[in-house]
């Protein structure tokens, strides 16, 4: 009697089945997989239901804003370019149109000698993707010459940019055998803005406030698209990532009522990863990675995995010692989480834990989808129907269970050596 006074108002690790349960599983589930969201594909309706929707969960869980913004929704801008016309010349001689690509977010831009623009070179024998990439994720604005033995790879540059963040820089690719003294370039394009949300909430750490741990899914999917036998045209996307998102969620408000967190606890679902993982990308930008110590992200684990229940894996596992680190807070409870079975597929690279691990956080996704066998994965079949709720809660209880000495202050995973990286 007195004891059970005693521990009132207070929950101890014991009781997480009290607040991660399949009966709130499935409710969550069952809204954010719901026609009535239509998909959640990025920039529709149906994701910005999804967003209130996962708002107001975070507010009843008492998280706190990024920053204290006011508003759980981290808003950003994308645009969407469509070339008109390309003029220039190279020390008085004419460029071919189609040998000029802008990487800009302005609908009109003139670029000369004199406008201040660093001259960069993709030469000949080079890594083609990877010296693109890095004048595209720098800071400066350039005049990129690429040699034309590129010519087949040169049009991705244009088809990988079509979509983009929206950036007072910009770059303009040419490709060219020459390094021209005196040059001018003009662009022509039709830019298009919209405006994407990523969600997030944080419980600020007890002691250490400056050390963030990171629980992520996220919430877009591919929308409404070609029907399937059963000419159901909405691709639901229950397990993918519907799960992942009510597992962040639900960890929100075990921890909010668990209340004990050393470190700073983010949670965050994203936008926009099918379309190219740009949620994940803007919000990791928002961080100093040496201050955030692990990132958990959850995808796809509402069917059983390979091993059956009460199993996940985490992919990246020997990228850092972040699993070895679950791995022993697992001891001694029925779960196991194991390395990814499928190495070939490279998920590491393939979901939004990858933009904070090639900053060399250790930043894994834990998921349970078979992914060689996965009947329903980017079809209008991933419904609720197929998912198992009890499995889910188990596996979120494990998430929460495996974190323990993470979320305590007490254990810190090794980072990621950015140069093992592909
Ligand atoms: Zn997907």
């Amino acid at each position: 009697m007195l004891l059970a006074t005693f521990v009132i108002g207070s929950l101890t690790a014991q009781d997480i089945h009290t607040i991660i349960n399949a009966q709130e599983v499935e409710r969550i589930e069952k809204i954010l997989s719901s026609d009535d969201m239509q998909g959640r594909a990025t920039f529709s309706p149906g994701i910005e239901k999804a967003a209130d929707f996962i708002s107001n969960e975070f507010k009843e869980a008492g998280l706190q804003t990024l920053n204290n913004s006011g508003t759980y929704r981290q808003a950003f801008t994308m645009i969407q370019s469509k070339p008109i016309s390309a003029t220039g010349t190279f020390d008085g001689q004419p460029i071919a149109p189609e040998h000029i690509i802008p990487v800009t977010s302005q609908s009109e831009l003139t670029v000369g000698s004199s406008s201040g623009y660093e001259k960069a070179f993709i030469r000949a024998g080079s890594n083609f993707s990877m010296e693109a990439l890095k004048y595209l994720q720098g800071n400066k604005n350039y005049l990129v010459l690429v040699d034309t033995s590129f010519a087949k790879n040169f049009p991705r540059i244009a088809r990988f940019t079509r979509q983009q963040f929206k950036s007072d820089r910009s770059l303009i690719f040419v490709l060219t055998t020459v390094d021209p003294g005196e040059y001018s370039i003009s662009i022509k394009q039709e830019v298009r803005e919209s405006k994407l949300a990523n969600v997030v909430g944080i419980l600020p750490g007890k002691s250490k406030k400056d050390e963030y741990l990171i629980f992520s899914a996220h919430y877009d999917h591919l929308g409404i698209g070609k029907p399937n036998e059963k000419n159901d045209s909405i691709y639901n996307g229950a397990n993918d990532d519907a799960s992942g998102s009510t597992a962040v969620i639900m960890l929100a408000k075990y921890f909010s009522r668990l209340g004990n967190n050393e470190r700073t606890l983010v949670f965050a679902t994203f936008t926009a990863e099918e379309i190219g993982e740009f949620g994940s990308q803007y919000f990791s930008r928002q961080f100093d990675p040496l201050k955030v110590v692990a990132m958990f992200n959850i995808e796809m684990i509402g069917t059983e995995s390979k091993w059956g229940t009460n199993s996940a894996y985490i992919t990246g596992y020997d990228k850092s010692d972040m699993g070895k680190i679950l791995e022993k807070n697992l001891e001694g409870s029925r779960f196991t989480f194991y390395p990814d079975p499928y190495p070939q597929q490279q998920l590491f690279y393939r979901s939004d834990n990858a933009t904070l691990a090639r900053q060399g956080v250790p930043a894994h996704t834990i998921s349970t989808s078979k992914m060689d066998s996965e009947k329903y994965y980017h079809t209008p079949g991933d419904e609720i129907g197929t998912l198992d709720m009890n499995n889910m809660a188990q596996i979120i209880s494990a998430i929460a269970i495996s974190s323990t000495s993470m979320v305590a202050g007490k254990d810190t995973p090794s980072r990621v050596d950015t140069q093992q990286l592909r």
